[in-house]
């Protein structure tokens, strides 16, 4: 077999696979071995850019970054839905669209997913481009943010047309929305409200290996194009499915509004059981000669018409405003409600965000409400029944003192929520840090669970993280269920904790926007904490991927006296507060501010190892040849694109010796 065909052979079974696991839910490979043969590939490709193929499974995990997004026009107008709330509406809208044809009318219903509608163009079996809806006659190509999808093909099977347009839905399921809100929460920031506007937000990502982290999924509905072999709208999800799409099998042809009806009331019931969001059901004229004859409005097919479900409500009464403080001192204004059934919960709160909802609301305790069940997992408030306010009633002050410590609240300028600046005396942030800090991802301390953390705050024996470090087993024992054992596990596990690591030991600070990759990055580029506390914040934004809030958080992190403190302290028990000599040996500024692009096949180290020597000596990798490359390294078989290109740019091409020299 030559290498062009080993190539086309590993990406043929890494498509398969990927098609089965996330088109199918069929898994046929482990997680791991799938990572093997992805890595195979990439050496293949990148050793061989000569067989370079835009739609390779490769380009999955994303890197492309996109400053402007391209206006493109779509070759078929992207329609609305004209909507309807209740069977009337659709009795209504089958008399209309009767009078227009001859003959019997079938019906077509699916689910109407909530996301952001895409349109993808595929020619001769592979995916051209991917562009958003737009104003409907043109969009934004979003292409390689899409690419990383896993359940959209990048290449087709079977009897597909050459060319086509085919429509669908961006969702972001559940499971994986609540995955990233847990962990933007460990980073101490803002969780996203709901699945569908986090969906359509990650469409126009500059870093399409950000969206490639993304759990985000794709649901097709709607091919077009010229001269389709294709009769039915049914039909044509069949097909869509056979070419490889993924095609929710709810879809049900109905020969009558009889059974229409029947798909929307076993749907409004049972989607809550589905894993993405549903906000109604389309149904469509079966029949694509029917759709013609129907035709179109200005803004809508005819032949086609979404059934909105009622968001589910319930209406109860406002008892009171209470205020929670998160561990970074975020306050969170939440409304006690009289406990209400809705979606079958029984709903006792509902969160009211921040200041500007209140008052946008204008909620007061008191007020009859409106509790919704939409997108967000949490319940919220969407309508106040005014006819039966209290005529006395005023309306709501917010809070001006932290609930917990009393201290005057601040809001800062561009801040939506206000803050408790008591940071060392307000009882649930110094509980929230130091979970933090003992938590699986930071310093990992066995032994230690929130309760415990809790009963040894109340008991005086630690009021920061610090403190852990000089807890005793005998000071432990006295206090409530604690056994000997476990006071000891105790002990033991803080004693461990010394041994992780400093990129580890900076997330465990638990500085407001350093979660775990920024803090990684961080640790890299200032190697010891002296260097990071000394940064100015220009010199922060400069480092890759910190941005102005980030730098502006350290700084202040930094300027605290408390906190200089606190880290002498760590740094005297021993944790790790640099990164490791072994680490450090291997470290140098040889390269720094210099960009390269590795190439071909080397002899005395590998590309990865190559790669690792670059950024190890400060330098940057960058896998496509541009202006600001400064050398471009090449082995054998450098692809002879990319040697015309550094040559056409002036690129300084070297070889692996060359390399090995630079850094020695
Ligand atoms: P609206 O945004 O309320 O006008 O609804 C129209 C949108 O519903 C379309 O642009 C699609 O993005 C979306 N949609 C979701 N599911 C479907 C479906 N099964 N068929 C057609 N459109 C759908
Ligand atoms: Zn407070």
């Amino acid at each position: 077999m030559n290498m062009e065909e080993q190539i086309n052979q590993l990406r043929e079974a890494l498509r398969k696979h990927n098609y089965n696991y996330y088109v199918l839910d069929n898994e046929t490979i482990s997680d791991y071995d799938f990572d093997i043969k992805l890595k195979e590939l990439q050496k293949l490709e990148e050793a061989h850019p000569e067989f370079y193929d835009a739609n390779s499974p490769t380009l999955r995990v994303g890197g492309e970054i996109t400053k402007n997004f391209n206006t493109v026009k779509h070759d078929f107008r992207m329609y609305s839905l004209a909507n309807s709330y209740s069977k009337e509406d659709l009795e209504d809208w089958e008399t209309r669209i009767k009078k227009l044809v001859d003959g019997a009318v079938e019906y077509t219903c699916e689910l109407k997913y909530d996301g952001a509608s895409i349109s993808l163009t595929y020619e001769n079996g592979a995916l051209l481009r991917a562009v958003t809806r737009g104003d409907g006659y043109q969009g934004d190509e979003v292409t390689a943010n899409i690419k990383t999808i896993n359940s959209i093909p990048l290449k087709l099977k079977s009897d597909f047309p050459k060319r086509f347009d085919i429509r669908g839905e961006i969702v972001l399921p559940f499971e994986g929305f609540n995955k990233m809100n847990e962990e933007r929460i460990e980073a101490g920031e803002e969780p996203y409200r709901n699945p569908r506007n986090t969906a359509s937000g990650s469409l126009k990502l500059q870093d399409s290996s950000e969206v490639a982290r993304r759990p985000l999924d794709c649901l097709l509905y709607h091919i077009v194009g010229e001269r389709l072999p294709i009769n039915t709208q049914f039909e044509s999800l069949e097909k869509a499915r056979d070419w490889g799409f993924k095609v929710p099998a709810i879809a049900k042809v109905a020969k009558s509004l009889k059974e229409v009806f029947e798909f929307v009331d076993y749907w409004d019931v049972h989607r809550h059981d589905l894993p993405y969001e549903t906000d109604g059901v389309v149904v469509k004229v079966n029949s694509l000669f029917q759709q013609e004859e129907m035709g179109y409005t200005a803004k809508s097919p005819r032949w086609a018409i979404a059934y909105k479900f009622k968001a589910e409500q319930a209406v109860t009464v406002l008892n009171e405003i209470t205020y929670q403080v998160g561990r970074t001192g975020a306050i969170t204004p939440v409304a006690n409600l009289e406990p209400v059934e809705l979606a079958g919960t029984i709903v006792k709160r509902a969160s009211l965000h921040n200041a500007d909802q209140i008052e946008k609301l204008d909620i007061r305790v008191g007020d009859t409400v409106f509790v919704e069940k939409g997108g967000e997992i949490i319940p919220k408030i969407v309508k106040i029944d005014l006819e039966l306010r209290n005529p006395n009633s005023q309306p709501t002050q917010y809070s001006t003192h932290c609930p917990e410590c009393n201290t005057e609240l601040v809001r800062q300028e561009g801040d939506a929520k206000h803050f408790c600046p008591n940071v060392d005396g307000c009882p649930p942030q110094i509980m929230g840090r130091i979970q933090h800090f003992i938590s699986r991802k930071a310093m990992d301390i066995d032994g230690l669970g929130s309760e415990t953390v809790a009963l040894l705050v109340e008991n005086g024996l630690i009021k920061n993280y610090a403190d852990l470090y000089e807890l005793t087993v005998e000071q432990i024992l006295p206090l409530e269920r604690m056994a000997e054992k476990s006071a000891e596990n105790l002990v033991a596990g803080v004693e461990i904790s010394k041994q992780i690591p400093f990129e580890r030991v900076l997330f465990a600070l638990g500085i407001r926007y350093v979660g775990e990759t920024v803090a990684k990055k961080l640790a890299k580029h200032y190697k010891n904490i002296e260097g990071l506390a000394n940064a100015t914040e220009e010199e922060l934004i400069n480092v890759d991927e910190i941005g102005d809030v980030i730098a502006k958080s350290v700084i202040g992190f930094f300027t605290s006296e408390e906190n200089i403190e606190t880290i002498e302290r760590l740094k005297s028990y021993g944790v790790q507060l640099e990164i490791s000599q072994e680490e450090l040996a291997n470290q140098t500024n040889k390269l720094e501010g210099k960009i390269f692009v590795v190439s071909g096949v080397f002899t005395k180290v590998s590309r990865n190892e190559l790669k690792k020597l670059i950024e190890q000596n400060g330098g940057k990798v960058s896998s496509s040849i541009s202006k600001k490359t400064s050398y471009v390294v090449a082995g054998e078989n450098m692809g002879p694109s990319k040697k015309a290109k550094a040559e056409s740019l002036e690129v300084s091409i070297i070889t692996e010796d060359d390399f090995l020299i630079l850094i020695s």
